[in-house]
């Protein structure tokens, strides 16, 4: 990564401190980083933002893989077959989730302690559950953050986890440099999937649990890579391949990551690599200020004291949503000019 052309912040001495870990690579410090990257006091949040200026330098050097499926797919267990052979290659992998039912659940995806048994015993790994509370949108900054704090902490590889519900998918796919969707071989899955326009964000799509029916899974293959041509996909240089695997028998897995290091090189030298990132990057600054001024909204004095009468004019007919809005928004603009 580029150096950054804003100035390193001062930092006190515990949060110099959290940089120093994460640099040498403790995990522990890792974890209080990604805690106060999760917090939502004030305070903390200043002390985060700070904390990542200083590790921003030494980010980017990761790939950044999302991993998405409906729930019982064989996320976690493709995750744990992955990681422990990614890890045996000599890489250092770090698993992040975003899962937005864990704030309506008050559980996670990761959260499940019997879930990745063996990864979590690695020392080459580091596994952290979803934050359980807040809405998408929180969840996902936070885990883009926690993204550049693993890199920083020399994790080359970053499996962000989803599940396929909601926004989740496109929303990881906006942080990750290769979007994997895991399959079940049946129809249903696929159609799903091709209906809810997932197909089309996903660079490489699996078909797991190839063990249970061999010819079932080679069908649902074919299939789909009959349908992708009729599809749209997100990259012209880049056809996204169709694999079986099976992640309990651990088969297919060095091809899943042959795959990811050709699409690397495959972006890489087609320039789309750093292209997508840079594109990211903005639009993630863009959705900070979007959710930064609707907060600045709501906060605003006279927007507080007229939204719920003007709510409830629009509720009930008396004014329409336009004039309300515009009304609403003339509160900020007055501050502003
Ligand atoms: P997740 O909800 O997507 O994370 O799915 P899990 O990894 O928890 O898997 C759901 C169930 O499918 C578990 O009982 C797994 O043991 C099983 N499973 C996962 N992968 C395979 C596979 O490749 N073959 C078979 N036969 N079962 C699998």
């Amino acid at each position: 990564m580029e150096a950054s052309a804003t100035p390193e912040p001062v930092l006190d001495a515990a949060d110099r401190h959290l940089v120093d870990g994460v640099l040498t690579k403790q995990r522990r410090a890792l974890a209080k980083t990604i805690t106060l990257i999760e917090s939502t006091r004030a305070d903390h949040q200043q002390r985060a933002q700070k904390v990542l200026a200083a590790l921003l330098p030494h980010t980017g050097k990761a790939i950044r893989v999302g991993i998405s499926g409906v729930p019982g797919a064989g996320k976690s267990t493709f995750i744990e077959a992955l990681g422990n052979w990614v890890i045996d290659q000599g890489h250092r992998l770090a698993v992040l989730a975003v899962d937005p039912s864990s704030s309506v659940s008050g559980g996670s995806i990761l959260g499940d302690k019997t879930r990745m048994e063996s990864l979590c015993q690695r020392e080459e790994a580091f596994i952290r559950p979803s934050p359980s509370a807040g809405s998408l949108g929180g969840v996902a900054e936070k885990t883009r953050e926690a993204i550049l704090a693993c890199e920083a902490a020399g994790f080359d590889v970053v499996i962000v986890e989803t599940v396929g519900v909601g926004q989740s998918e496109t929303t990881v796919a906006g942080m990750v440099d290769v979007f994997v969707l895991l399959q079940l071989p049946n129809a249903g899955d696929d159609l799903q999937a091709i209906k809810k326009g997932i197909v089309e964000i996903a660079d490489i799509i699996v078909f797991n649990k190839a063990d249970i029916d061999e010819r079932a899974a080679e069908f649902a293959r074919v299939q789909m890579r009959t349908a992708l041509t009729m599809l749209r996909t997100a990259s012209k240089n880049w056809r996204p391949p169709v694999l079986k695997v099976s992640a309990l028998a651990k088969s297919g897995i060095p091809e899943f990551w042959a795959e990811i290091e050709r699409y690397r090189k495959t972006m890489t030298d087609s320039g789309e690599f750093s292209e997508k990132r840079r594109r990211q990057a903005v639009a993630w600054m863009w959705s900070l200020i979007d959710s930064g001024l609707r907060h600045y909204f709501r906060e605003h004095p006279e927007v507080h004291s007229s939204l719920p009468r003007l709510t409830r004019d629009v509720a009930e007919g008396r004014a329409t949503p336009g004039a309300a809005a515009y009304r609403l928004l003339d509160c900020l603009k007055h501050q502003v000019s």
